[in-house]
């Protein structure tokens, strides 16, 4: 599915609703989390539609992979390469936008 109609992000990644862009290529979106949990939060987002991490894994592991390069070069960028990289899967886990995103925190030193 490359586009679903309901889909906050796929709305994002449109520019149909605003966000602060920090990447984007031909695959993937990078844009600021709106309620940041680190001093730089940024959500990369595949541009085609899949709910979760397993789900993209399955479908198309190049972008998974791809989603973690972008990831380095953010931190690269922010914080001398040193990142978190999360998916919430699932509701249960926090997953509030079933289109998925990799959380990529950094920026800052975590103790643990
Ligand atoms: O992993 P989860 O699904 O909970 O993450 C969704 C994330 O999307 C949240 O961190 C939320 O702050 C962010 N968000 C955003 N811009 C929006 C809506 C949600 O950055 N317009």
């Amino acid at each position: 599915m490359s586009q679903s109609d309901d889909c906050l992000f796929c709305k994002i990644v449109a520019g149909e609703i605003p966000s602060t862009k920090v990447y984007e290529d031909d695959t993937v979106y990078a844009f600021k989390d709106i309620a940041p949990k680190a001093k730089v939060h940024v959500l990369i987002v595949p541009r085609k539609h899949y709910a979760n991490a397993a789900e993209l894994a399955a479908a198309d592991p190049g972008t998974l992979a791809h989603i973690v390069e972008v990831a380095q070069h953010i931190a690269d960028d922010a914080f001398h390469g040193a990142f978190r990289l999360v998916f919430n899967t699932g509701e249960d886990a926090g997953q509030t936008v079933f289109h998925v995103h990799a959380h990529v925190l950094t920026g800052q030193k975590f103790e643990e």
